[in-house]
């Protein structure tokens, strides 16, 4: 049986021949799809031994100078500048470290990156070097959000488990969210760690008048999701998607189920979610539904948890259902 073997391009960027018309105004434009395609091989050179180490042997590699015994990680000096460029030779270090600075996180990446995307980039100085290297970072505690992870918090570094001599192939998590002998182990794997079950904010006991004003907001809820799947252009932002996703607020539990580019409210939450939406307030939800204001923004500020990272995806494509809401009534 044939290999299905990753592309370089994934397959999704790749268009299909032909061609289609796009109305701008009242005028019709033809639009063709066509390629110009460049690659290209590089090597790591000097660096393959650093590369080849995470790749093939799950350890970290730092450049100590021989004369004043500096580690540099990643070892991206043969010889130390500042002793008359003695020599430097590998060494390893341990795969815990400290942020020596609070990482920005990108929610909105560029396609290169979207597969990997939220995601934190920051600098770690690990144990046994001196200077810091900078890592992909994530938590294992649900979405990615400020405050997680900032400078001084400890972390441990992770291997994927397809490594193929990339600074991609490792990223940090807050050790705080791993068990000790994780923490103490070298070279574990992404595989090794338990993404599934982060533990959900808790919600505030709902009063009589909460489940009242709920029961309101889940019927504009509702209006506002019967909208979108009336609406031809919300619909194509879902295309090829689907979700079942349990939602809980203070007061109710419901579902917002997605599918064959159908969404549609649902009193009954899914029994197995793909993820779970907590939001104490039923009116956050709502109003980035309605355009009110940008879920993504409510999930960035610790509005609205979602207990998967990469669902930041699901989230986006609701907020572009929104706007193509909002903007099919403009025009
Ligand atoms: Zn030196």
């Amino acid at each position: 049986m044939a290999i299905e073997r990753e592309k370089v391009i994934p397959s999704q960027y790749i268009p299909e021949v032909g061609s289609h018309v796009e109305t701008i105004g009242r005028k019709r434009y033809l639009i063709t799809n066509d390629a110009m395609y460049t690659f290209y091989r590089r090597t790591k050179g000097e660096f393959s031994d650093f590369f080849l180490a995470l790749r093939d042997d799950k350890k970290l590699l730092g450049c100590k100078c021989s004369r004043c015994g500096l580690v540099r990680v990643p070892p991206f000096l043969t010889h130390c500048p500042d002793c008359n460029f003695a020599p430097t030779k590998l060494v390893e270090v341990k795969q815990v470290g400290v942020m020596n600075s609070t990482p920005p996180i990108t929610y909105f990446a560029t396609s290169l990156f979207q597969h990997i995307a939220p995601y934190g980039r920051g600098r770690v100085v690990f144990k046994g070097a001196d200077t810091a290297m900078s890592t992909l970072l994530y938590t294992t505690t649900g979405i990615l959000v400020p405050g997680i992870i900032r400078k001084g918090t400890k972390v441990k570094l992770v291997f994927n488990d397809e490594r193929i001599g990339d600074m991609t192939d490792v990223f940090c998590v807050p050790a705080a969210e791993l068990r000790k002998e994780q923490i103490e182990q070298k070279g574990l794997q992404r595989s090794e760690i338990d993404w599934e079950s982060p533990a959900e904010p808790a919600l505030p006991p709902a009063s009589d008048a909460d489940l009242a004003a709920c029961r309101e907001i889940l019927g504009e809820v509702k209006a506002v999701i019967e909208e979108m799947n009336r609406n031809e252009r919300a619909r194509k932002d879902i295309a090829a998607w689907k979700r079942d996703i349990l939602v809980k607020t203070r007061g109710a539990q419901f579902g917002i189920y997605i599918g064959d580019g159908n969404i549609r409210f649902e009193e009954t939450g899914p029994a197995a979610p793909d993820f779970v939406m907590v939001c104490a307030d039923p009116r956050t939800l709502l109003d980035g539904l309605a355009y009110r204001g940008a879920i993504t923004d409510s999930v960035i500020n610790k509005k609205l948890w979602i207990s998967k990272n990469m669902e930041f995806n699901t989230i986006f494509k609701l907020d572009r259902m929104a706007r193509s809401v909002a903007r099919s009534k403009k025009s």
